[in-house]
């Protein structure tokens, strides 16, 4: 089917990877890339590194120039449709439903959707919680992040570790509350993890560890958090860092995948009981077989390229008909 249509779900950095790709395998029919963010894809690392300690709060736009990823030539003809979330998908009939009731019909589909933030969901005041995935949620913690700040970062992985450091950067008085160990002792290990405290805890980051959240306090805006041992914690910006859950909802109702923690995939990105999709990037669930064959989900920067490499070449040939290695 050389003129078949493809639709990519996700307009980040697999979503264009696999785009790329599908040209790459050969694919010369339409390919529309479909993503909820306004913004064309950009790279995701700096938004908790430099880009949050960007001076004088710039525009979205002034920090989006910076972090855009380049389109190459062998995409220009794909189709960016951005600001609108897909709802649906029914694989039998190749549609997509978008959230304004338009339709996109489609031969081959790529679930590209990356992750979304967990959220806490504890008593209290909505304002004054952040969480970081996107752009224009750094755009907001980075509004509200300044001299004598105080901060309480909820969860010690990666990434409430490096908003933490930012933070005090930005002049915040900063405290991470962490119900386990010591910080990223899950991927670091002990030894390594309470040196990584010591070094935050002797650049001035204070570290409650142990303690989970209880609530939020204060009325309309956070005024601090309490703890479950009743300690009260005073706080003018609460983030929320406590993982990540996978966006999977729009593939519900479409009997035989498995959408159990990511798109269950095998090592071709082929989704299981499915013939026409694959998925990429952080979403998919698949074995590595330099490993072993029991599928996980990895987020790490470079996985969204090399499953897109992967995903593209299995929906090109299963399009045409042929058998994908
Ligand atoms: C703040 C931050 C710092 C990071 N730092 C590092 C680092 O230092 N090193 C490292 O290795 N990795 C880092 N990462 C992880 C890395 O950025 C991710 O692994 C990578 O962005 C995954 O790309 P993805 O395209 O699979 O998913 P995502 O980047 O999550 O993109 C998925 C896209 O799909 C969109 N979408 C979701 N649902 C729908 C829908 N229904 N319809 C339409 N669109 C939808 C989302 O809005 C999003 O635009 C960091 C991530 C963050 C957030």
């Amino acid at each position: 089917m050389s003129g078949a249509h493809i639709a990519v779900v996700g307009a980040s950095l697999a979503g264009l990877r696999t785009a790329e790709q599908l040209r790459a395998a050969g694919h010369t029919g339409p390919v529309t890339v479909l993503g909820d963010e306004r913004h064309q894809p950009y790279n995701r690392p700096p938004l908790s590194k430099e880009l949050l300690s960007a001076p004088d709060r710039p525009a979205p736009e002034e920090l989006h120039a910076k972090v855009a990823f380049r389109r190459r030539a062998s995409v220009a003809d794909v189709d960016f449709r951005l600001g609108l979330p897909v709802v649906e998908a029914d694989l039998g009939r190749g549609r997509l439903t978008l959230e304004d009731g338009s339709a996109v019909t489609f031969d081959g589909l790529v679930a590209a959707t990356g992750l979304r933030p967990r959220r806490l969901g504890l008593p209290g005041p909505a304002a004054g919680r952040y969480a970081l995935r996107t752009l224009d949620d750094c755009v907001a913690l980075r509004g509200v992040l300044g001299a004598g700040r105080r901060v309480v970062v909820v969860g010690a992985g990666f990434i409430g570790c490096e908003v933490a450091a930012t933070a005090l950067r930005l002049g915040c008085r900063v405290t991470v509350v962490e119900p386990t160990g010591a910080p990223m002792n899950r991927v670091l290990g002990d030894v390594l993890a309470r040196a990584v405290q010591r070094h935050h805890e002797s650049a001035g980051i204070a570290f409650v560890l142990g303690r989970s959240l209880a609530g939020f306090t204060g009325d309309a805006r956070v005024s601090g958090v309490e703890l479950d041992d009743g300690t009260r914690l005073d706080a003018d910006v609460v983030v929320e860092a406590v993982g990540c859950v996978p966006n999977t909802e729009w593939l519900a109702g479409n009997a035989g995948l498995d959408l159990s923690d990511g798109v269950r995939c095998d090592n071709r990105m082929l989704a299981d009981g499915s013939d026409r999709l694959v998925a990429a990037g952080d979403v998919a669930r698949f074995p590595n077989p330099l490993f072993d064959d029991v599928p996980r989900r990895v987020e790490h920067w470079s996985i969204p390229a090399d499953t897109a490499r992967r995903a593209a070449a299995t929906l090109t040939a299963l399009l045409a008909g042929d058998a994908p290695d």
